[in-house]
């Protein structure tokens, strides 16, 4: 069988971090069959692609994207379910604007419908472009608690019976990581809270106020979803609730922005990967108000996109495993930031490089097996930019050409994406 080799300047195979010059990819039916250097892989019949200017890495991967999601204003108010066609115009637009941005994979933590398990069935049948998706349908969370605009988006269980059941019916329904809100604010009158917690020592935040999953029912969901070979990702901000996820044995951690030593030294143990969602939370501040009338929200973000950025050096330093997730709920977000703003924390561009590629893929149970690398039997994703993103991350904006399967990914005529997430805010 014939194939194709694509013989690069620079190579970032996402293995470990460094660079090879002078090397070349050969490719067959979708995957990577060989690595090598320049000139030793083409056989009688292949097709020659040479970029010899260009660096190479893996196709990256968002793994913390709603693309179905309705973008919308207030989180904490309640909002009637937007309509189903929307939504998936919506989960259209955006799955192709990620790909354009080198979105090869992604990993959506909930809608409503369980209709991101229909899109990614269409983008495996290839009916639409967008990026190979692992979804999670709608998440899970307990009975009760504040009503807010999540409340479309999720199902509600009291004991870790019914959280068993209910994980082994999502999982044949198609879900492909199973999303757990697993802890939320009660109270009503959240600027009220915020007031206080902001003359509160830094990271308090009283549990009490605070509802939760059972550490029970997280082990449950968890068991069910690792005996498939599936993960379970945690939505979580308070250290109590970062700690409980990891003893419940969740694969990752969103959000997760208090951390104390005990949830560093959990993600070391368990071996969970953090998904700090920088994107989301910088959006926010980068807004004037911090898209509050209330200066108190803007006060509460501000202080909490320090403390955010000082727990990602901590985790990283320390060894904990982090993965690029944008949480693209803001009109506006891109997922290129995502990898700028963990360089900006201070990791160095091949570490934010492997948390967009390598680590990405390694939460991802046997989704992920055949991502976030280039090497022999994975998928043939893969990026070509005009100048090597190891010696300065400004480069990923120099996006040249994205593959996936092998085959390049046309360049639309009509950037819908882009439209239509403007337009949706408007
Ligand atoms: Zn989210």
């Amino acid at each position: 069988m014939s194939g194709t080799v694509v013989r690069v300047g620079r190579l970032f195979d996402g293995r470990d971090g460094a660079v090879r010059d002078r090397a070349e990819l050969r490719i067959e039916a979708g995957r990577v069959t060989e690595v090598g250097d320049h000139g030793t892989l083409q056989r009688p019949g292949d097709e020659l692609i040479e970029r010899l200017d260009a660096t190479c890495t893996p196709g990256f991967l968002d793994i913390h994207t709603h693309f179905c999601y309705p973008i919308h204003g207030d989180f904490q108010r309640p909002t009637s379910t937007p309509g189903r066609l929307a939504m998936l115009a919506q989960g259209f637009a955006q799955a192709s604007s990620w790909l354009q941005q080198g979105v090869t994979a992604a990993r959506d933590v909930g809608t409503s419908f369980d209709l991101d398990i229909e899109l990614a069935e269409l983008l495996a049948a290839g009916s639409v472009a967008g990026p190979r998706l692992a979804p999670a349908g709608r998440m899970l969370t307990m009975t009760g608690g504040k009503r807010n605009a999540f409340d479309h988006m999720k199902d509600e269980v009291s004991g870790a019976v019914a959280a068993r059941r209910w994980t082994r019916e999502h999982l044949k329904r198609g879900a492909v990581v199973i999303k757990l809100y697993c802890t939320t604010l009660l109270e009503e009158d959240v600027a009220g809270y915020l007031r206080r917690a902001l003359a509160a020592p830094e990271g308090a935040r009283d549990p009490g106020r605070w509802a939760s999953l059972s550490v029970d029912e997280i082990r449950a969901v968890t068991h069910e979803a690792h005996k498939l070979g599936r993960t379970v990702a945690a939505h979580t901000a308070p250290a109590f609730g970062v700690n409980l996820a990891l003893r419940g044995g969740v694969d990752t951690v969103e959000h997760g922005s208090d951390l104390d030593d005990e949830s560093i030294a959990l993600f070391l143990e368990t071996g969970a990967t953090l998904v700090p969602t920088l994107s989301v939370s910088h959006h926010q501040i980068a807004q004037e108000d911090g898209g509050r009338a209330d200066p108190v929200f803007r006060e509460f973000s501000l202080r909490r996109w320090d403390r955010i950025q000082r727990n990602v050096a901590r985790a990283h330093e320390a060894g904990v495993r982090l993965a690029t997730g944008t949480d693209p709920v803001i009109p506006g977000m891109e997922y290129r930031s995502e990898i700028e703003l963990l360089v900006a924390c201070g990791l160095s561009p091949s570490a934010a490089l492997l948390a967009a590629t390598r680590d990405a893929a390694a939460s991802l149970g046997v989704f992920g097996n055949d991502l976030g690398t280039l090497e022999p039997g994975k998928h043939a994703d893969l990026l070509l930019f005009g100048a090597d993103p190891t010696a300065d991350i400004g480069a990923i904006r120099d996006l040249r050409e994205v593959w996936q399967g092998g085959r390049p990914v046309p360049k639309p005529v009509d950037p819908t994406g882009v439209i239509q997430l403007e337009a949706s805010h408007a």
